[in-house]
């Protein structure tokens, strides 16, 4: 038994057989092999680089047929590469040497092979980085065979290790028979990590190395509420988690009853709990456990799926079943905000160096202009249906935003030409997702509609910590006084502007927090529909006077973990059953 610690996604607790994802765009974990079993892996290389050989021929020669030899001749480069005895024989090195399996030893040469073209000077040469991984997984595709896993083909629930998930391949999960995740990578507020806690599914990531010490098919815990898995457990282990369990459903089972009740402090005042959304199935979810609205669509995620960017008519159908799903209730639909750890480096020839630093959200979107504004047009459609709110990410100057308006204004102009109705009162506004936003709160507020704070992006700006990255995931905390100010500062410029302010970052969703942000005036929280329950729960519990005084004290602290152990303890008082 072995018990590693991670960074919580959902609460909860997953018991099951383990399966490890090492498919494709994942990396091989270190496996060795015995000495007998040498010659069998390194005849699986020799087959493998023939099978791909032939696989490749007929590729190139139907590419001849239909396209010319041009098309073709990308193919007939990968053959080359692949008959070169070289690599070959650098493979079998390692596995007669080092005891490496075929498939660990072939991802090592070629990540060799992929260095190596990084480095020289001629650009078309760097290009041809994406034939060698093209190839890598050709090879591991074939060598892994069989025991590569289709997650939609499962037939008992299991837990699923990996090193890293994208927010595409997370999104195809919800289908399947997974009932936890834990990966090496991640943080809180990955995006990887947003989706597996709107899933509602047990998770635990930033493991480090969890996906090398599991092998598949043993057992696993998944503790999501303590932020830890357990691999191999003994058997009173396993009775003790089949109990928490057991706890955590009563629990969330409780909560769920609280549906009807009304999100009010005991001293009368309301506050709006809407949900984060990133598919229309989720809006039922969210109403079911009591949303108000939908207080954040990321849209985004719509077009990560294998075929690209959806038509304006997909589009406008998944809004549309969005806001017919909220029945009248408000839906704040946010335009695409991909790059970053979304889509474009998946896609691109060459990464970015710095993508959260990079060509994302809506700088993306005023690039690509003719994408965006199909999106507005598809939102602009939709919004007869119902109260639609059109919301632009990640703003840092009044010119994007600008800029973004009139984008939308030329859509509405074309609907114009075309007869094509829409909401005419619809509200625009958008993420304080930046420190320059928050600088400038005053100017913005005398041009926006709202404002939600998106403090998942704000904290990774204000503190320069990558809020994906688990190597500082340490260093990645709301709790920061200079956070805690900025937030104040910002409601409080808003209130006097009169200007509607909510948060939607995953900082409205812990209970930790939940009392400070009422505290400096917040009335409108977005969140996860899984955090709902408890945050009314709390809210319930307490009163503004209390909540303001809460607030004053912990923005008088000099340092993060001050605050977190403020908070912590004053709302452990109030809310003695639940982990915070
Ligand atoms: C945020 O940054 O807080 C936010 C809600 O947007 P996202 O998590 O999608 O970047
Ligand atoms: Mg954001």
């Amino acid at each position: 038994m072995e018990i590693l610690r991670g960074i919580s996604v959902a609460t909860g607790v997953a018991i099951g057989e383990a399966v490890v994802l090492e498919a494709e765009q994942f990396r091989i974990p270190f496996r060795a092999v015995s000495a007998n079993a040498v010659p069998a892996e390194v005849d699986r290389v020799v087959l493998a680089c023939e099978a791909s050989i032939v696989e490749l021929g007929h590729q190139a020669e139907t590419l001849n047929a239909n396209w010319g030899s041009d098309a073709a001749n990308v193919f007939q480069w990968h053959i080359g590469i692949l008959k070169d005895a070289r690599l070959r024989s650098n493979i079998e090195t390692l596995i007669r040497d080092r005891l490496w399996s075929a498939a660990y030893a072939t991802s090592r040469v070629m990540r060799d092979y992929q260095r190596r073209f990084l480095q020289m000077k001629d650009p078309l040469l760097v290009e041809r980085i994406r034939d060698v991984q093209d190839i890598e997984r050709r090879l591991l595709r074939s060598i892994l065979g069989e025991t590569r896993e289709d997650l939609s083909k499962l037939t008992k629930p299991v837990v699923l290790i990996a090193h890293d998930l994208t927010p595409s391949q997370t999104a195809r999960l919800a289908d399947t028979k997974v009932i936890g995740v834990a990966l090496d990578a991640g943080a809180a507020t990955s995006h990887t990590a947003i989706l597996l806690r709107s899933w509602g599914k047990p998770g635990v990531v930033g493991l480090k190395d969890i996906s090398t010490r599991v092998s598949g098919g043993e057992w696993v815990v998944i503790d999501g509420t303590n932020q830890i898995v357990v691999t191999n457990p003994n058997e009173p282990a396993l009775l003790e988690y089949r109990a928490r369990e057991a706890a955590h459903i009563r629990l969330s089972g409780q909560l769920d009853e609280m549906r009807g009740l009304a999100a009010v402090t005991r001293d009368g005042v309301p506050i709006d709990l809407h949900c984060n959304i990133e598919f229309p199935y989720e809006v039922a979810i969210g109403v079911n456990k009591g949303a108000a609205g939908v207080g954040l669509y990321r849209t985004e995620f719509l077009f990560l799926r294998p075929e690209g960017a959806p038509s304006e008519d997909e589009q406008y159908s998944a809004y549309r079943e969005a806001i017919l799903s909220a029945g009248g209730r408000p839906v704040t639909i946010r335009t695409f905000d991909l790059g970053a750890d979304k889509y474009t480096q998946e896609r691109s020839y060459e990464q970015e160096r710095n993508p959260m630093l990079g060509l994302r959200s809506i700088r993306y979107s005023l690039q690509s202009l003719d994408l965006f504004k199909v999106q507005l047009r598809a939102i602009l459609r939709a919004s007869v249906e119902g109260d639609v709110r059109v919301m632009f990410p990640l703003i840092t100057s009044l010119m994007e935003f600008r800029q973004a308006k009139m984008t939308l204004h030329d859509a509405m102009e074309d609907l114009e030409e075309e007869g094509i109705p829409w909401n005419r009162d619809i509200k625009v506004g958008m993420m304080l997702e930046t420190p320059a936003a928050a600088i400038q709160i005053k100017e913005f507020c005398r041009e926006v509609d709202f404002i939600s704070i998106g403090t998942n992006d704000l904290v990774q700006y204000l503190l320069a910590v990558d809020r994906g990255n688990e190597r500082v995931s340490q260093f990645y905390t709301a709790s920061h006084p200079a956070v805690l100010r900025v937030l104040r500062d910002v409601v409080r410029v808003c209130k006097r502007a009169e200007v509607d302010c909510g948060i939607c970052g995953e900082m409205a969703g812990e209970p930790l927090y939940a009392i400070f942000l009422v505290g400096i005036g917040l009335r409108q929280f977005s969140m996860a529909p899984a955090n709902i329950g408890e945050i009314k729960k709390l809210i319930r519990l307490i009163t503004v006077p209390q909540a303001q005084r809460l607030a004053g004290r912990a923005l008088g602290f000099e340092t993060a973990r001050q605050v977190s152990n403020y908070l912590r303890s004053r709302t452990r008082k109030i809310l003695p059953e639940e982990p915070v």
